[in-house]
């Protein structure tokens, strides 16, 4: 479960061509960033991978079904928001709890559900709270809990980190990736942020106007960047 495959996609917005062509392979439990300058179609992707958008030509392959067929709800993904995307007004047991309501869940598995991922993301302590109560970290917390609890076969995360403050961003960059090695679910993480890239992923895919320039490990990008483009945006030595 969590194989994401990209065949020949493309995307286009009226006349504007986002992503021309693009092929991928995201294997099972693989931590894959993608990372680019703002505007180079990572969202975009993401979204198209999501079912949040659907592709112009081309398809998504999600462990062996074309998701161009399925609609969001069941490609058994979960996206991850900024925890701005919290609702204000209830507990957080009640945000973490909200899509498992949608989806009609037993009452008593969705406290089972709620309950153990607030352990493993140190929530327990706060479950009554509301999310103006929390610390940023916490809300982030929560805001990634609402995906756990779906138990997706993939993670989705589109820069969840970019309104926190630095010092934040650092402890929860190491959270997801804890986070990661305990799942061991596939996550997708997009950044425009070249240190995120470089400390979190298996393999990073560096983008630039809708065209892969690279895909490979931090450490081939960062030894042998195919291009300027790449050698500039990892901060190769050459
Ligand atoms: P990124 O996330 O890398 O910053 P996006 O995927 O958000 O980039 O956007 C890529 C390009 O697609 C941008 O030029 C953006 O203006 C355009 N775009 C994104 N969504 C839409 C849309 N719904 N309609 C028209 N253009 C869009
Ligand atoms: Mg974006």
């Amino acid at each position: 479960m969590g194989r994401i495959v990209l065949d020949q996609v493309k995307k286009r917005f009226g006349d504007v061509t986002v992503i021309p062509e693009l092929d991928l392979e995201i294997e099972d439990g693989e931590f894959v960033v993608f990372v680019g300058p703002s505007g180079c179609g990572k969202s975009t992707l993401l979204r198209l991978i999501a079912g949040l958008e659907d592709v112009t030509d081309g398809k998504i392959v999600i462990d062996g079904t074309d998701a161009t067929e399925v609609p969001p709800a069941r490609r058994g993904l979960a996206m991850v928001f900024q925890s701005y995307a919290l609702y204000p007004h209830m507990s957080v047991r009640k945000n973490i709890a909200f899509p498992l309501r949608m989806a009609r869940l037993a009452p008593a598995e969705q406290k089972r559900r709620v309950e153990q991922a607030a352990e493993v993301l140190n929530l327990t302590d706060y479950l009554d709270r509301r999310p103006g109560q929390l610390s940023g970290g916490q809300r982030q917390r929560v805001a990634i809990g609402r995906a756990i609890v779906r138990e997706p076969s993939a993670f989705l995360f589109d820069e969840p980190l970019s309104n926190l403050d630095a010092a934040l961003r650092v402890g929860m960059r190491l959270e997801i990736s804890e986070l990661h090695k305990r799942l061991k679910t596939t996550m997708i993480y997009v950044t425009h942020d070249q240190v995120e890239a470089m400390t979190m992923a298996d393999k990073i895919v560096v983008l630039q106007a809708g065209v892969i320039e690279q895909v490979g490990s931090p450490l081939e990008l960062y030894r042998r960047p195919r291009n300027t483009f790449v050698a500039g945006f990892i901060g190769s030595p050459k």
